[in-house]
């Protein structure tokens, strides 16, 4: 692009002076004193303007659930997959070794 006017570090300074990122407004839930974010739902009682909005309870035990279901799948597979690829990276080893000792005798 064309530059149309001079620009100085001093006004690319001026201009990046309101860049700054600014705290998060928190308020003070009323029911369990907790910070929370403004116009939203507290996440440690799971209420909004005295409402319950989320079952914090349920929540924590769906979350622990799927951990555990997360971590048995990687498990299960993590012990396959860790076979197949030792498996694959002596294949690539065995593989690589003989191209380049046939490029090296060429070159010799
Ligand atoms: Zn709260």
């Amino acid at each position: 692009m064309s530059v149309r006017m001079r620009h100085t570090k001093g006004h690319t300074r001026n201009r990046r002076s309101h860049h700054a990122l600014k705290e998060p407004r928190l308020a003070k839930c009323a029911d369990c004193g907790e910070f929370h974010l403004r116009h939203r739902v507290c996440l440690n009682c799971g209420k909004y303007r005295g409402k319950v909005i989320i079952d914090i309870e349920k929540e924590i035990a769906k979350r622990e659930e799927k951990a555990k279901r997360k971590k048995k799948e990687l498990e299960q597979a993590g012990i396959k997959e860790n076979k197949s690829e030792k498996d694959e990276v002596k294949e690539e080893k065995s593989k690589k070794a003989p191209k380049l000792q046939a490029g090296e005798l060429s070159k010799k």
